[in-house]
């Protein structure tokens, strides 16, 4: 009997969406099943394409005489499990986008070019005898051999390359040498286990009454079968860590599998080592340096069962894990576990779709829940823990609110307010570190004319240009670059300027204030090489300097006890962003800023500035009462029918000619079944930029109750856009409830 395969070619391309019927030859019988590979002949001219089986039939969809066959199965894959396409499937259909974009999203690809591995020459002989080797040679004259030997015995490990490229030694030589045993070559592992197997066991803690307590429940469930999720509220330091592991390690003994989603920039090396020492070579870490092949490599152990346990961001929720166990979602609250490629996913319900289908529990962990998992841990959805003690028993610090505007008023122009000059000067004194918190970017500063008011713009975003150090005025979306200027464009008046309040001005005031003090700054320009971040990080952590100035990054990941003091030095920056999240963000940035105070056995103090002393997510931060900060919020969010209270769908529409696009909206905006009751359209509306790198941009809101009324919306608008000529020009996508403004 024949048997038909259907697939989804590899094309992106609305209108081929769907999957193609083609003949399995007979000798590929055994291996076709969904998720392999396969290259197949397509369109008229039957060009050879490739595509993923995603169902196989032993029913033909029409004449199987005119069913074209597979050419062949492309080698080297291994096909994915079924189960992830079917993940796909869901994705596609929940956030909206092609199945092949899904699949993507899904699926690690295998790139062609494998990424060169480093090789590393090692010294295998006793320092002693090799010595002695090293004068046999040079009596010999084998000067080649001799310097190598030595070279080896100046650094025991040596790079392949530069050994062959800079030292001069041929292969041959190195080839002679690892055959008399003086030395090997071995590939570099990427991670390498940090940790001795002597050092394993002796640095697990016991559980504290309350993550005991959580613990035992879990397991409880987890015993009787019950698969749910849990959201452990705990304070910074509380040790939702601890009990993540704890949770793990009962899983693993069943033979089952962990995923821990651990955001990018809190991934760090104090991070990553707990894991190891507790997990030893059964677990793998995935971060975004990984090449293609190295990703692939990974997931490829996991799904051979060498590891058990995959930390990573995002995209490791997708490791192919065969018996998946749990899904740990740590900083649950994180923007980055939504995705900004299309399909934008939120990695927390693509989580739990997974888990129930895999028969996997889900455990969430914050010290600032959102919005969202809190009111369904409230409603019964989720199981709700919390962890009110820090596992370490130091207080919590104190947080001292300082008006602004009562700043301005004694005569302080300054951007340090008194108590915050004060403190600083008294930990400058007692040799105690100090942070330093912006939330936004440096030199983020606009430049405009004081004379007529004319603001300098990019001449392709409708966005104002920034003044950077090099002296250059900078596009942060395009990336558009030109000369600073000294005369107004416009009016040709010298008054021409950068406003600047940047992490860089901070820095220059804070060595002029403070001429004696060790300051390093840390923000996306500091950052830009590879690494650039965990050696700020580490230098202010062995106290190289006195004071960390920096945005956002510097709240997040690593500990550092001497810090006693942390300085917030315009809290509402964040409440400006002008979307629905904006006060959510604000309280959890200074929550998580107050948190990096006191974490020695000195206690901290925190100064949080502000010109919004009254606003509910800076008192509530200020007094760390969360409970008080969401009761607030989802009264806001009931009100105005915002997430969690109600869904939200973003049609984004953008193309090159302004005036299609503003026709095109016009016509879907059009297409929208207004008459679904409780349906609130808005738009089509510009965006906050509404022209990037001269793409335009339009934007339709949709709001209702249920979010499947808004994916049958999605529905309706993908097939019209598929039947209507204008809107082929137009690229359209759809963003549920957006979460990047
Ligand atoms: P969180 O993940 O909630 O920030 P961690 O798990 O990182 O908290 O714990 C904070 C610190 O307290 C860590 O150094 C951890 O080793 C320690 N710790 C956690 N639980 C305990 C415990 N029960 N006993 C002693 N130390 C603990
Ligand atoms: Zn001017
Ligand atoms: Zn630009």
């Amino acid at each position: 009997m024949a048997v038909y395969a259907d697939v989804i070619v590899d094309i992106t391309n609305e209108k081929l969406d769907r999957t193609f019927q083609y003949q399995v030859p007979e000798e590929m019988e055994l291996k076709i099943v969904p998720g392999v590979e396969v290259e197949i002949p397509f369109g008229r001219g039957d060009r050879l394409i490739r595509g993923y089986v995603v169902e196989t039939t032993d029913r033909p969809a029409y004449d199987p005489a005119k069913i074209k066959k597979i050419k062949r199965i492309v080698p080297g894959r291994v096909p994915i499990e079924s189960r992830l396409i079917a993940l796909a499937a869901w994705m596609r259909e929940r956030y909206g986008s092609t199945m092949i974009q899904a699949l993507k999203t899904v699926i690690p690809i295998k790139k062609e070019v494998r990424a060169k591995q480093k090789r590393l020459i090692r010294l295998d002989l006793p320092v002693d005898r090799a010595r002695t080797y090293l004068e046999e040679l040079n009596r010999k004259h084998c000067t080649a051999r001799a310097r190598l030997v030595q070279a080896l015995l100046n650094e025991p490990e040596l790079d392949y390359e530069l050994v062959t490229k800079k030292l001069h030694i041929t292969p041959a030589v190195i080839k002679t040498l690892e055959e008399q045993g003086v030395l090997s070559v071995q590939a570099e592992q990427l991670y390498r286990n940090p940790v001795r197997p002597s050092d394993r066991q002796k640095t697990q803690v016991v559980l504290n009454d309350q993550q005991q307590s959580v613990v035992d429940q879990v397991v409880k469930d987890w015993e009787q079968g019950l698969r749910r999720t849990y959201l452990v509220h705990g304070v910074t330091g509380s040790g939702k860590t601890e009990v993540y592991m704890e949770i793990i390690a009962r899983v693993v003994a069943d033979g089952r599998q962990a995923i821990v989603l651990i955001p990018e920039i809190a991934l760090t090396f104090q991070t990553v080592l707990r894991f190891y020492q507790r997990f030893g070579d059964r677990i793998s870490i995935m971060n975004s340096r990984l090449s293609a092949g190295e990703r692939y490599d990974q997931f490829e152990r996991a799904k051979n069962k060498e590891i058990s346990v995959m930390i990573g961001p995002r995209s490791a929720l997708f490791t192919p894990f065969p018996n998946l166990g749990v899904v740990i979602i740590d900083e649950e609250h994180e923007l980055t576990y939504k995705s900004e490629n299309v399909p934008r996913y939120h990695a927390r319900e693509v989580a739990i779709h997974r888990a129930l289908t895999e028969g996997a529990m889900v455990v969430l962990g914050s010290a600032t829940p959102s919005v969202d998992s809190y009111y369904k841990a409230l409603r019964g959805e989720f199981g709700l823990f919390r962890l009110t003690d820090r596992a370490k028993k130091n207080a919590l610090p104190h947080v001292y609110v300082e008006d602004l505007r009562e700043e301005l008023r004694s005569g302080n122009r300054s951007i340090f307010s008194a108590r915050l000059q004060e403190l600083i000067q008294d930990r400058l004194q007692k040799k105690e570190q100090v942070m330093l918190f912006l939330n936004r970017r440096g030199y983020a500063g606009f430049v405009s004319c004081r004379s007529c008011g004319h603001v300098m713009k990019c001449p392709h975003c409708d966005v104002s240009l920034s003044m950077h150090n090099h002296g250059r005025l900078v596009c942060h979306y395009c990336g558009y670059e030109e000369p600073t200027v000294k005369k107004c464009p416009e009016c040709g008046s010298p008054y021409i300027g950068g406003f600047r309040a940047g992490t860089q001005q901070i820095e220059e005031l804070l060595k002029k204030q403070y001429p004696q003090a060790g300051v390093l700054r840390m923000d996306a320009d500091t950052t830009r090489n590879k690494d650039g971040h965990e050696k700020i990080l580490a230098a202010f952590a062995n106290r190289e300097a006195d004071i960390l100035i920096g945005t956002q990054m510097i709240v997040k990941g690593h500990d550092f006890p001497a810090v006693t003091l942390v300085g917030v030095i315009a809290a509402d920056l964040s409440l400006y962003t002008g979307d629905y999240l904006s006060s959510e963000r604000t309280f959890q940035l200074l929550t998580q800023a107050a948190g990096r105070a006191g974490r020695g056995d000195v206690p901290g103090e925190v100064v949080i500035q502000t010109y919004q002393p009254e606003h509910y997510a800076v008192v509530t931060a200020a007094a760390q009462n969360y409970e008080e900060f969401y009761q607030q919020e989802i009264l806001y969010r009931t009100i105005s029918g915002y997430p969690p209270a109600a869904h939200l769908l973003a049609v984004l529409l953008s193309g090159a000619d302004q005036e299609e696009l503003d026709r095109a909206s016009g016509l879907l905006i059009r297409q929208v079944p207004r008459e679904l009751e409780g349906l609130t359209v808005i738009g089509p509306a510009e965006p906050a930029v509404a022209r990037i790198n001269d793409i335009y941009k339009k934007v339709i809101y949709l709001k209702h109750k249920k979010y499947d009324t808004l994916t049958e919306v999605k529905d309706h608008l993908e097939r019209y856009a598929m039947e209507q000529p204008l809107l082929e020009k137009i690229n359209m996508q759809f963003d549920f409830n957006p979460m990047h403004a």
